[in-house]
């Protein structure tokens, strides 16, 4: 309720921030008081910031905007929809676009995956599919088996269900979860295996470590196993070859809910509209999904679920059972109806796109690991990300500087691009929008800040590489 700060305090967007607004992820000791990088315009795959700079977009927001910034076609559906009905209570009545849009995304879906439940974004999508998980097995007389499976390095969301599934420490340290719903296993990172051991053994170590797990626990206490089919905020962790068909067939075996949480990788990131099944040949009980889905222009997401599983309802002994989940934006006609445009976009071009560029751009970015700062670049269809480490033999993160991510994306920024700096990495996932001319910026952008980055450590005397 502050007005009128005191003399001096700017009345501009950055000085109002750090007055009034809390700012997602904040640290205590800034927490209300902080401003960030202000972004005034997009258009195609760049942004401007408060000084008029253009930056390409490396991160596509937070690996959303797909299509890109300022679709004409997007903003006018969205104006059309919002002059024809702006909203309507899912609770008793429905409308047109959510269900047009559940046909199309089911089209796309894997397997027996024929029914959609929209929510408001990621979080909610991961947290509607759990509660389903629960709700499934209660009513299928089974009240014991609710343990879920996840694994290090994952990341589901900031809701307390799905943030108690998380895998990075950082995100746990000073916060609360439900720790008695999750069981915890090993990364599936390939570049941190164990020394000395191939990758298809580590993928033969992650099997086993799952199949050990369900013996130990018991196959009747666990629910459902989530996860990112390449881990995202992970570090774009892309997994041992055939290591998640394996995973999904001792969930089959076992009767344990297999959920793709497909919030990034869904909606043409790595080419196709879901990567379960075209890529990884997959067919989840569930797939989750966000970001993408409308390429940020709302926030949408959902969870695609398998008919087997409702008819397993309907058949059911119980029902008048009631599935108490439900959002007020369940099933938004703003959203959908720009869904439905997006995935003409998506269909009509920019998956093919995608498709095409994708090997140039992960070769381009491949050279990076000519620096010596740079552990390893990885990643599939426009998604990857440059691990920066001390030295390769150790793969050390720098341990003496913790923000070299943060320090690459501050001299990025001043060439013109923006990264998504990630402790010791750095992601780039562009709009799939992205030219082969522009793709060589961002990647010859990416080499001189990380150089830059370099020539700063050894000033410092922080790191001699
Ligand atoms: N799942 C994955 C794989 C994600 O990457 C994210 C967000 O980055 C989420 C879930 C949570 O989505 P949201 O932030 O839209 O709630």
């Amino acid at each position: 309720a502050e007005e009128a700060g005191a003399a001096g305090e700017a009345d501009d967007a950055v000085g109002l921030a750090t007055r009034h607004l809390v700012q997602p992820w904040p640290y205590a000791g800034s927490a209300g008081a902080e401003a960030r990088t202000l972004i005034g315009e997009g258009d195609g795959i760049y942004i401007t910031d408060a000084m008029g700079k253009r930056l390409i977009d490396g991160p596509a927001g937070m690996w959303c905007t797909n299509v890109g910034h300022r679709r004409e076609e997007l903003a006018r559906v969205m104006y059309d929809q919002s002059m024809q009905l702006s909203y309507n209570t899912p609770w008793y009545t429905m409308n047109a676009p959510s269900a047009q849009l559940a046909q199309r995304i089911a089209g796309h879906a894997p397997g027996d995956l024929s029914h959609v439940f929209f929510t408001t974004g990621g979080s909610t999508a991961v947290e509607t599919a759990l509660r389903f998980m629960q709700f499934y097995n209660n009513v299928k007389g089974r009240p014991d088996k609710k343990l879920i499976l996840s694994r290090g390095g994952a990341y589901h969301g900031s809701t307390y269900l799905s943030a108690s599934l998380n895998g990075r420490p950082r995100s746990h340290d000073w916060m609360d979860g439900l720790d008695a719903i999750a069981v915890k296993l090993t990364a599936p990172d390939p570049f941190r295996r164990p020394q000395g051991m191939s990758i298809e053994a580590f993928g033969d170590f992650l099997v086993e470590e799952f199949r050990d797990t369900v013996a130990r626990i018991g196959a009747e206490r666990i629910g459902a196993f989530i996860g990112e089919p390449v881990q995202a905020s992970g570090g774009v962790i892309v997994p041992p070859d055939n290591y998640l068909k394996r995973i999904r067939e001792i969930c089959r075996v076992n009767d344990i809910l297999f959920i793709a949480d497909e919030v990034v990788t869904a909606f043409g990131r790595l080419g196709s509209i879901f990567a379960s099944g075209e890529v990884f040949g997959l067919d989840p009980d569930m797939i989750t999904f966000a970001k993408g889905v409308t390429s940020g222009y709302f926030p949408l997401g959902g969870v695609v679920i398998s008919e087997r599983l409702l008819e397993g309802l309907r058949r059911s002994n119980h029902p008048d059972a009631l599935f108490g989940h439900g959002l007020t934006y369940t099933s938004h006609p703003v959203g959908c109806a720009v869904a439905l445009k997006n995935l003409d976009l998506l269909e009509g071009g920019v998956l093919a796109h995608a498709r095409e560029v994708a090997p140039y751009f992960q070769a381009r970015l491949k050279s990076l690991e000519e620096l010596p700062l740079v552990g390893e670049v990885r990643g599939m269809g426009l998604m990857a990300c440059v691990e920066c480490v001390a030295d390769r033999e150790s793969k050390n993160p720098l341990e003496l500087d913790t923000n070299v991510g943060e320090r690459i994306d501050r001299h990025c920024q001043e060439l013109g691009l923006l990264v998504r700096p990630l402790i010791n990495m750095c992601v780039m996932s562009p709009p799939l929008v992205i030219t082969r001319g522009q793709i060589d910026t961002l990647v010859d952008i990416l080499r001189e800040g990380i150089s830059r980055t370099m020539e700063e450590l050894r000033k410092e005397g922080v790191w001699q590489g």
